[in-house]
């Protein structure tokens, strides 16, 4: 397998041509850092305000971990419903459910709107006992997506077999309004239509600085009214709510075009989006092109404090998806590449506007396309005129001084890849914090 990602190899062409870096110093209503899901769906909601936008990234549009992204759209990114509704009670859970939600509705309505070709799939979701530990984790999301009304199909042993073509699972849980995308192309595709409205895009261009209202980048400066803030992989010396946001890694693989009969032996029905119930669980769907698009990891690689690239991790997750398909044993995967995924220590998002610099929004670790779009168009609505917005809820749900298990100074004695698996592993499993 070749360690490249998909995405750019089937990006790169004439039809997406690099916008050139900033190289002067100029002047905006609203500046957006950070060009991926959240940064491009924060600058869309105001190209359409009327005000002077700029929008720059390191990397091209979509050029981070959005567009390394196995596209899947549903909300169940890295938290469960019946881990959100334990947490938070039934009308917390209600009120985070709709966050990605609402972000999968942003993404496929702009599809739709724009005419974006980004592959888009309606793929329903469905999420596979591994194990008996893993029946009883589909039946906790069963009865959660009762509980809140939302609808479901549970499926037995004998039931999954028939939707998926392995008698290796104990059960599932499927639901719709889920989709699958080329997120690279997605990003592409919202460049373009920025561009299109007059907003100023400068890719290759990173900040390093804000001073005040100025953000600087090695080749020139935007000074804004407003600066919204969605990028990865900050520098506490770039931002000092860095210390916010770890990482994890995940791995991508793709396959060559499947013939019509292997996707019926993969599927029996209709293609579906699925992922099971191990701690490092695998992921996997089919492209409009009859590819499998598979992930997962394992756990040595995915708490890593720098990025490693191990084709071991790539056989492995091959391995054992082989094991589940015998009948396609001899699919060939083509190429496969990780990437890390910033997330908190609790897998919210952060957002946060300081009281002592309102006219800045930070939008940090969000975890998940559907997420990341939602939290990029809340920063982006409320940058403006967040008097008539009626969702406030949510700097306070995403505050970074919420109730995690250990604090940041923790790091000092444990590290940061163990303080945040543990927070994760609390978040996920443990925590109950009901909102007074
Ligand atoms: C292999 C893999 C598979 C995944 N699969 C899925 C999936 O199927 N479904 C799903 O929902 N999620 C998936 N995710 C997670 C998802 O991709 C992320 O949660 C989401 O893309 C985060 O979007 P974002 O806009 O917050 O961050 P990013 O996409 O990382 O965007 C941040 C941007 O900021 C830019 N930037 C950083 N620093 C600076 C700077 N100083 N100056 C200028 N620009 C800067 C970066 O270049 C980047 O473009 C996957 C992630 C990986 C790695």
């Amino acid at each position: 397998m070749l360690l490249q990602n998909w995405w750019y190899t089937t990006l790169l062409g004439p039809d997406a041509p690099i916008r050139p870096p900033l190289a002067a110093d100029v002047k905006a209503d609203v500046v957006v850092v950070g060009a991926g899901m959240a940064g491009l769906s924060a600058a869309l909601r105001l190209a359409d305000s009327g005000h002077d936008i700029v929008l720059i990234d390191r990397n091209i549009c979509g050029g981070s971990t959005s567009g390394k992204s196995a596209g899947f759209l549903t909300p169940d990114s890295e938290l469960e419903l019946s881990q959100i509704l334990r947490r938070f009670g039934v009308e917390g859970a209600r009120h985070l459910w709709d966050v990605p939600v609402a972000g999968i509705e942003l993404i496929t309505s702009t599809v739709r709107k724009h005419g974006i070709e980004c592959d888009l799939q309606r793929q329903d979701s469905l999420f596979l006992a591994n194990d008996r530990s893993g029946i009883a984790d589909v039946r906790e999301e069963v009865a959660a997506r009762k509980q809140l009304g939302y609808p479901v199909t549970e499926y037995t042993a004998a039931q999954v077999a028939k939707v998926i073509g392995s008698d290796g699972f104990h059960a599932g849980v499927r639901y719709s309004e889920t989709y699958g995308i080329d997120a690279l192309r997605y990003c592409q595709g919202v460049k373009g239509v920025l561009l299109d409205r007059g907003v100023r895009i400068f890719e290759s261009t990173e900040a390093h600085a804000i001073d005040g209202h100025t953000v600087r980048t090695h080749g020139g400066s935007v000074t804004a009214d407003q600066i919204v803030v969605c990028a990865d992989a900050l520098s506490p010396h770039f931002c000092r709510y860095a210390p916010e946001v770890g990482h994890a890694e995940t791995y991508l693989t793709i396959s060559a075009p499947l013939t019509d009969r292997d996707v019926k032996a993969l599927f029996p029905g209709d293609p579906l989006q699925c992922w099971d119930s191990d701690l490092i669980y695998s992921y996997w769907r089919l492209t409009g092109d009859q590819r499998i698009l598979l992930g997962g990891g394992s756990l040595l690689s995915t708490y890593v404090r720098n990025a490693v690239t191990s084709p071991r991790v790539a056989d492995h997750i091959v391995g054992k998806f082989r094991k589940k398909f015998p009948a396609l044993a001899d699919i060939e995967f083509l190429q496969y590449w990780p990437g890390l995924i910033d997330s908190t220590r609790d897998l919210f998002p952060t957002i946060i506007r300081d009281p002592q610099t309102p006219w800045m929004q930070f939008v940090l670790g969000c975890v998940g396309l559907p997420w990341a779009a939602f939290c990029g168009d809340f920063a982006g609505r409320h940058a403006l005129d967040t008097e008539s917005q009626t969702d406030h809820i949510f700097y306070e749900y995403f505050r970074p001084d919420r109730r995690f298990l250990m604090p940041l100074w923790s790091e000092r004695l444990l590290g940061k890849p163990i303080v945040f698996a543990l927070n994760n592993a609390w978040a996920k499993y443990y925590q109950v914090d009901r909102r007074a």
